[in-house]
């Protein structure tokens, strides 16, 4: 049969904390040529405890990379024009595993976990004055649950397995890129253990300034240095997938997701933001080549550096621990919804909270509080309140953290943000879209395409030294095409709401103690 000729084309990774992804695009054009989606299982085997099987992600990650290639022989588009992978991941997540039989010797614990409060109590202790941001200067981040560190400090007191791997230098440590990257590129027989910069970043082992491991952080957390993967850029070839039907495709770009969101939103100037809304949200704005900490609860972390001998630029970063799995757990936890997509009709028909406000401080609350005694409250509550309120107050909950860390990002860089650039799954929902921009009093700005993590990916893969099949300059780069939402309700009644929202955080604090 006749093949289309499209010229040269990449492949994205998109491994996220709801679900894996794979998509094609066009390296000339950025379209999207196909893609295929598996949910991943989340597993609470106690309370505060969240878990995914790294297997799990790792067949995920095949099938869909197996069923879009498929797709598109369908659409008669030769595979062979694919000539690079990018991988971005959720970030943190930790894995363990074992280089050897090429097994997991743990499941993956995955960011939103709680288990290590008594671990992070415990390493407090060692610091002066308990100071939780004591090494915000050297990592960008505070001392907290949410970090790798703390994940791998309670692999290695709890999992006696884990420990004898390590004594007998069978263990690996990796984020889910690394797990990932070695996995494809061979696992036991040869896989490549690295990660890159940006990961690397959010394992507070991490030193942003020197781009490298810091042996005194290693040393404070007590992790043996040699688990750790290989830190490269976020664009060169990491090596050649050894699997399936993209066998001996370059590797070529890492990006943890937030990072990758960024770049696919082409936020490349000092001072351009983008916010992402999946199971957290994560507004992240460029810093360009200059690390800015801040006074208002945000993160310093690394946006990218796009091969080896680019420069590296940083981010602030506001992080919310819950978003989408709020919806998730509307439909899992209390089954008033069957799909995510339902909550937009739900909410649609009451249009309002009618006073119901939803903290869903599930896993404490990040930014701007850091707040580990944190827990989720409904409050507000009359006779009259129904499901529809509370689906509202729940989208409702996700426009207020993000106008928190939005206040935060304006205070800590001086200007403020006049529009806010959005992507991730659930800006397909057009009431929280408008909800958004009513509450934050700025227009949200949401490109049609709507994949930005996977774009960004793709971006870094195909700009790689040695496969050069995309271009970065600004100029080359395809003007994308938004929609916009307005805000439409007057700033009184948008301030008088977030006034009462913040009334509620106050009551969701001090619940754990
Ligand atoms: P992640 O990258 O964290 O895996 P995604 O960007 O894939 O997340 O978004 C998935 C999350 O968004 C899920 O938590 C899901 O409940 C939520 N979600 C998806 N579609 C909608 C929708 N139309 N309205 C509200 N929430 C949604």
């Amino acid at each position: 049969s006749d093949r289309m000729v499209l010229g040269p084309l990449v492949g994205s990774i998109d491994q996220g904390t709801s679900s894996s992804r794979f998509l094609v695009f066009n390296a000339k054009t950025a379209e999207l040529l196909s893609h295929h989606q598996v949910e991943i299982q989340q597993k609470f085997p106690k309370e505060g405890w969240v878990e995914q099987d790294p297997n799990e992600i790792l067949k995920s990650v095949l099938e869909c990379v197996e069923k879009t290639c498929e797709k598109l022989q369908q659409l008669n588009i030769d595979i062979t024009n694919i000539k690079a992978i990018g991988v971005s991941n959720q970030r943190e997540t930790t894995v363990v595993w074992d280089k050897t039989t090429g097994e997991p010797l743990y499941n993956a614990i995955v960011w939103l976990d709680l288990r290590t409060q008594s671990t992070v109590d415990r390493l407090l202790k060692r610091i002066p004055g308990n100071n939780k941001s004591f090494f915000k200067f050297r990592t960008g981040l505070p001392l907290c649950t949410y970090f790798s560190a703390v994940k791998l400090r309670w692999l290695l007191d709890n999992v006696e397995e884990i420990r004898k791997a390590v004594d007998d230098g069978r263990a690996m440590f990796g984020t889910v890129d690394s797990w990932l990257i070695w996995c494809l590129t061979g696992g036991k027989n040869g896989g490549v253990h690295c990660t890159d910069v940006t990961n690397a970043s959010r394992t507070m082992l991490f030193n942003i300034h020197s781009l490298d491991w810091d042996p005194e952080l290693c040393q404070f957390f007590d992790i043996p240095m040699e688990i750790l993967p290989k830190v490269r850029s976020s664009s060169e070839i990491y090596g050649l997938m050894k699997m399936g039907a993209l066998t001996g495709v370059p590797i070529s770009g890492c990006l943890g997701d937030q990072s990758a969101a960024l770049v696919g939103q082409m936020c490349f100037q000092d001072g351009q933001a983008k916010n992402t809304y999946g199971t957290g949200c994560f507004l992240l704005c460029n810093t360009g080549q200059k690390s800015v900490f801040s006074d208002h609860g945000l993160l310093t972390t690394i946006a990218y550096k796009l091969g080896r001998d680019k420069p590296v630029c940083y981010a602030l970063e506001g992080s919310v621990a819950i978003a989408g799995a709020v919806v998730r757990w509307l439909r899992d936890n209390l089954g008033i919804l069957q799909t995510s997509q339902e909550i937009e009709t739900l909410a649609a028909e009451a249009g309002t909270s009618y006073g119901c406000y939803f903290v869903p401080a599930f896993s404490g609350l990040y930014a701007p509080y850091w707040e580990p005694s944190a827990r989720g409250i409904i409050c507000g509550l009359t006779q009259f309140t129904n499901k529809n309120h509370i689906a509202f107050a729940a989208l409702e909950a996700v426009c207020f953290q993000t106008r928190e860390i939005l206040d935060a990002m304006n205070k800590d860089c001086g200007i403020p943000l006049n529009q806010l650039q959005v992507d991730g799954g659930m800006t397909n929902n057009k009431v929280l879209m408008q909800l958004q921009s009513d509450i934050l009093c700025i227009p949200v700005v949401k490109p049609s395409m709507p994949e930005t993590t996977a774009l960004g990916a793709a971006m870094a893969a195909g700009a790689a030294e040695g496969v050069g099949v995309w271009s970065l300059n600004p100029g080359d780069l395809t003007a994308v095409t938004c929609e916009r939402f307005e805000p439409q309700i007057n700033p009184e009644e948008s301030e008088y709401r977030y006034a009462r929202w913040k009334k509620a955080v106050m009551k969701s604090m001090g619940w754990e103690t």
